[in-house]
């Protein structure tokens, strides 16, 4: 399988030529040169594999079909290792919550910091040490959190052989829960900084570093963000295993509801769509920062500027634009490169917006493609949270809230309607005391947290301050 770029770049490279590396040369973002189709029979052998031998082997499966240049029985033992349920807690891996006839929770957040973000980044750690240690090469992953990017970076890259990770958050804006995950690791590789300032603040600094093309190449700089090919395509299986969970034949169809920020999790389930997964519908759920939900309302994508950028009582969609959206707009086009980089590089680096409502391709975003999308507010979430409570009994996370209160708008009778879990309400205790007036549950585990000793250096809002703890940190190895 070769890998091309949404803008156009179509030098051929393979699974382990991206891995490591974020935007392609040319701005855009990698895709398969082709979706794998499966046919009924290997949906049928895949059900099998799944039930059978576990969503690890399922993994394997999928995984194969994009990556032709790790050995298969390599491949096999690092999706071994990374989907076990001591990591994940189930053997399952994502087991369904049944939430009323045919609307279930699929729960992706488990793992080790509680976020799906595990999910995907538990296998990006062991391919990468597996990589790095085939190219006998090093990395420093830089980069911003304003939660659960960073920790579910920090938990998969912990302790792994060439790797050392330095992540920026601002300080004091994190819950309280979400700090005592990353700042009491340990892990001599591990480097939090906390820098006085905010989100923003903190991604302008990996941007000016990364910028730094000498400083770059000299420190063997890397990122693990969103747009990472590694990452989608291990979200793809959950799609696969919700559909299995959820159905008993293969000629049934499901819908997905996703709470959406960046447009990573949706669109993993807008490719296992594309190869053949019967997915009826993929309802994109935005909080009150809509930019998707105005895209798949009216046909225009607009970038918001940072006043425009909401703080909501579901952070982790908190985004002024959805940074894989190009992906799909690149499949809507028919994989059009030159429109995409006309779209994409000169008319939103222009005017921040750019405009499909005219675009015959704009009315196959759902009916062709399946989208549709919707938005909910603080409001919405507190009385979906407190609902889900009342009538089920199960307490939901906001950014989950989000999902099933814009999934109720889709329902269909006869269609399964899975809403992704994507955290675990504890990650965001203050919401749900306002929603249900006490704390939510805690899983054992995570006893004490708060309580244990931190690493973590506090630093202004400097580039050459960071570029120096990233230096000396490389220099005394
Ligand atoms: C990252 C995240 C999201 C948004 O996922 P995208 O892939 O950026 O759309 C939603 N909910 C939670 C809890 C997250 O951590």
């Amino acid at each position: 399988m070769n890998y091309l770029s949404t803008r156009g770049d179509a030098t051929p490279r393979r699974f382990c030529d991206i891995l490591l590396e974020g935007l392609a040369p040319d701005g855009g973002l990698y895709l398969p040169a082709r979706y794998p189709r499966i046919d009924a029979a290997t949906l049928a052998h895949w059900r099998d594999v799944y039930v059978r031998q576990g969503y690890a082997a399922l993994a394997f499966e999928i995984l194969s079909l994009y990556i032709d240049d790790i050995p298969a029985a390599d491949l096999r033992r690092l999706c071994e290792q990374t989907y076990t349920a001591e990591i994940f807690g189930t053997p399952e891996i994502t087991p369904l919550k049944k939430l009323g006839d045919g609307f279930y929770l699929q729960a992706l957040s488990n793992g080790p910091t509680l976020a799906f973000k595990d999910m995907a980044m538990q296998l990006l750690g062991n391919l990468f040490e597996y990589e790095l240690g085939r190219r006998g090469k090093q990395l420093n992953i830089l980069g911003a959190t304003s939660g659960d990017t960073g920790s579910a970076a920090e938990y998969a890259m912990r302790g792994k052989r060439g790797i050392r990770v330095f992540m920026l958050s601002p300080h004091g804006r994190m819950s309280p829960f979400q700090q005592a995950q990353m700042f009491s690791l340990q892990d001599p590789n591990i480097h939090n900084m906390a820098i006085e300032g905010v989100f923003d603040d903190c991604q302008d600094i990996v941007k000016a570093v990364s910028g730094d093309l000498d400083f770059k190449r000299r420190h063997d700089i890397g990122t693990v963000n969103s747009i990472n090919w590694a990452r989608l395509l291990a979200q793809v299986v959950y799609y696969f295993a919700g559909y299995f969970l959820s159905t008993r034949g293969d000629d049934d169809r499901v819908s997905f509801a996703v709470p959406s920020g960046n447009f990573g999790n949706v669109c993993a389930g807008h490719v296992a769509r594309m190869m053949g997964l019967p997915i009826q519908r993929l309802v994109v759920a935005t909080n009150e920062n809509d930019v998707l939900d105005e895209f798949f309302r009216t046909g225009v994508y607009r970038v918001r500027a940072g006043a425009d950028t909401h703080e909501t009582s579901s952070p982790s969609m908190d985004i002024s634009k959805a940074s894989n959206f190009e992906r799909f707009v690149f499949d809507l086009l028919g994989r059009d490169a030159a429109r995409v980089r006309a779209l994409f590089g000169d008319a939103l680096a222009g005017t921040g917006r750019c405009d499909l409502s005219g675009d015959s391709a704009f009315a196959q975003a759902g009916a062709r493609y399946g989208f549709v999308s919707g938005r909910s507010t603080h409001a919405d979430r507190l009385e979906t949270i407190r609902e889900v409570y009342q009538r089920h009994g199960a307490t939901i996370d906001p950014h989950t809230a989000d999902g099933v209160k814009v999934a109720r708008q889709y329902v269909q009778p006869g269609v399964p309607m899975i809403v992704l879990e994507t955290a675990l309400p504890i990650k965001f205790a203050a919401t749900i005391e306002e929603a249900l007036g006490r704390a939510p549950e805690r899983p054992a585990r995570f006893n004490g947290i708060e309580s244990l000793p931190r690493r973590v250096q506090v630093l202004p809002a400097d580039v050459e301050r960071v570029k120096q703890v990233i230096a000396r940190e490389c220099e005394s190895c």
